[in-house]
């Protein structure tokens, strides 16, 4: 089993916060469709290709600049080239694409999920923000999103903004709640030295908020999530049951995905553990089609590195992780120290174990522990070095 992702590198303008690859030459969509075609075809007959693929996620930048009909041509060759079972296909859009025409020939063209970049229905932060859709646009982009009827949807919300009250949250929660979404994602805003927002912040021009308020805005939205059905389920991911995003949740499980397009990540399990790589994030060289010099940061991952990686990625989610999954899908024992360390966590509240037979228990960190996820796990990680 495994998932495919697209990175779709188009955006109209740059977001102020925004360190994922994209461009905004419009001219180069056409070129970049026929490419990723290309792309897709090179993976004929190679070890991805007997993968049955359940998973498929456009990505981006922005996947919804491209047309229905430019989807549709990636979605045939993907279908040509690879085993496609697909229970989950999402799109991630932004809501100056939306209409009810392009939605319908995205739903009929066999897509289950939308991915909406909301992130905020204040018109001042949307303009801090260097969004280009207003506040009305990501309204009536959720409403026909509702009225279209796809299996699931989502909506990204960006918390932490400088100078962004707690009633000011609220407002945007409170909106967004209204249109009963079955999952949210929910991120503090991040500031990146290379981004607009990070040099302004450099200047001094913009002063992030304090840490205390960034954790009363989190709390503010997991209290009003919790209400109102959706439970974290991971840091940043809310969900109401059954409804948690399969195609991301499958990363933190190390199951294998592809990653097609310039800044994709890809992992395959091989005998020894795992490889995992990145296309080049240039599109000069996507364009040249020379897709063996694309790949970089190729990566050779032992199954003891798979298993601390898994280690952190599964303490950060709800559910957390079993004995059972570490011995036999990593070959990774806690030994004595491990264990000791965890039952002192225990008591202070960090972490729950419970034993599931004499050999195996689950492993999961408490809501105050997730607050200390990463000293946490490398506390446990090192504890397991000799
Ligand atoms: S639309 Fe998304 S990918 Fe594009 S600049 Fe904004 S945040 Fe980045």
């Amino acid at each position: 089993m495994a998932g495919i992702y697209l990175h779709i590198p188009f955006c109209k303008q740059a977001c102020s916060y925004c360190n994922f690859y994209f461009l905004t030459r419009d001219q180069l969509r056409q070129p970049f469709v026929d490419a990723l075609i290309e792309e897709i075809k090179s993976y004929r007959d190679k070890p991805f290709s007997a993968q049955k693929i359940r998973t498929i996620y456009f990505g981006g930048g922005t996947p919804s600049l491209l047309t229905s009909a430019q989807l549709s041509d990636i979605l045939t060759v993907l279908d040509d080239v690879f085993d496609v079972e697909s229970d989950e296909t999402t799109i991630e859009m932004n809501p100056d694409d939306v209409s009810k025409e392009y939605l319908h020939q995205l739903k009929n063209l066999g897509f289950t999920r939308v991915s909406m970049g909301v992130q905020s229905f204040d018109p001042d932060l949307l303009s801090f923000m260097n969004r280009a859709h207003t506040k009305d646009e990501a309204v009536r982009a959720l409403e026909l999103i509702r009225e279209t009827g796809f299996s699931s949807f989502t909506a990204d919300l960006i918390y932490g903004n400088p100078g962004q009250s707690l009633q000011a949250l609220e407002k945007d929660i409170d909106r967004l709640l209204s249109f009963d979404p079955p999952h949210i994602s929910a991120y503090s805003l991040t500031i990146e030295p290379k981004t607009r927002l990070g040099k302004q912040v450099e200047l001094g021009r913009i002063q992030p908020p304090e840490d205390d308020t960034v954790e009363a805005h989190f709390t503010l939205v997991q209290d009003k999530l919790r209400m109102a059905g959706l439970q974290r389920y991971e840091v940043s991911n809310f969900s109401k049951p059954g409804k948690e995003a399969v195609h991301n949740s499958n990363y933190w499980k190390h199951v294998n995905y592809l990653g097609l397009g310039p800044s994709a990540h890809s992992l395959l399990w091989n005998k020894n553990g795992a490889r995992r790589w990145r296309n080049r994030p240039d599109i000069k060289p996507y364009l040249e089609k020379n897709w063996d010099s694309l790949q970089d940061e190729v990566e050779d991952l032992t199954l003891t590195t798979l298993a601390e990686e898994r280690l952190m990625l599964g303490l950060r989610t709800v559910s957390g992780i079993t004995t059972e999954e570490l011995s036999g899908k990593y070959g990774y024992k806690l030994n004595d120290r491990q264990r000791d360390w965890l039952r002192i966590q225990e008591e202070r509240n960090c972490v729950f174990m419970q034993k599931i037979d004499n050999e195996q228990s689950e492993l999961r960190l408490t809501e105050k522990g997730l607050k200390l996820a990463d000293y946490i796990v490398l506390e446990l990680i090192s504890r397991g070095e000799n």
